[in-house]
């Protein structure tokens, strides 16, 4: 087994970011590779990154646009612009891809050499409705977690990490290419997002995961993000997606 993974989760379909993100992963020799769900919605490529993860034989779960896409969930809770992109989305896919996206689990548990980790697209409460935002939030999954054991997650679009030690809920700022000790306490970790960041950077982000050595490492990546935003405006996608990439909120 290869030391080294890589983590990335919420590509969305911007085809540019992912292929960044793989890009460096494959310059890395990182694998094998973990994908944490909402491959589609707000960008696009969805067909294209669908068949890119596929290909590739990425580990993946299922996020709450993929659910919406492949018709599993309804799109009650989405707001205006994430409605229509999505709409646009579920025209794009083929069956192929619909039927890929519903053999999707919403968790995986992965066994490493330095303890059990979950893999989810949200949280561990209901996989990918609720959002953890705060250490209340953090602290409902966290509680799933037995002592030594974490979780990779995404759904929020921010890389950072909790951690509960005792009551004391803990929410730690990333710090890009340096490593992180995964600590012996219940943990939790983003990512961050490939295809639409929020955490006012406009790079594409994703994680080195060292099973064996339980730690890991933030990356960004930059991508032609005028290329995505271009096609974006040529399907008729809102201008409030295509304007937040380059911000990165
Ligand atoms: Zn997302």
């Amino acid at each position: 087994m290869n030391r080294y993974a890589a983590v990335f989760t919420d590509a969305h379909g911007n085809r540019e970011a992912l292929a960044a993100v793989l890009g460096a992963v494959d310059a890395e020799g990182l694998g094998p590779v973990y994908c944490l769900g909402d491959i589609v919605g707000y960008g696009p490529d969805p067909s294209w990154c669908v068949q890119e993860v596929r290909r590739r034989g990425c580990t993946c779960v299922l996020g709450n646009h993929d659910a919406v896409a492949a018709g599993l969930r309804t799109a009650d809770d989405f707001n205006p612009p994430a409605l229509k992109a999505m709409k646009w989305t579920q025209a794009q896919l083929s069956d192929d891809e619909r039927a890929f996206l519903t053999s999707l689990p919403t968790r995986r548990q992965v066994q490493t050499p330095s303890g059990m980790a979950i893999v989810v697209h949200g949280n561990l409460v209901d996989d990918f409705v609720s959002y953890i935002t705060s250490p209340e939030t953090a602290q409902l999954s966290l509680a799933y977690l037995h002592p030594g054991s974490y979780a990779l997650f995404g759904h929020t679009h921010r890389p950072l990490a909790w951690t509960m030690t005792g009551e004391v809920v803990v929410r730690h700022a990333v710090v890009t290419d340096e490593w992180f000790a995964i600590p012996r306490v219940p943990t939790l970790l983003n990512p961050g997002s490939v295809g639409q960041p929020r955490d006012k950077d406009n790079r594409a982000s994703f994680l080195v995961w060292d099973r064996e050595g339980r730690r890991c490492m933030w990356r960004r990546v930059e991508y032609a993000i005028a290329d995505t935003q271009a096609k974006m405006r040529a399907a008729g996608l809102p201008e409030f997606l295509v304007t937040r990439l380059d911000a990165g909120h």
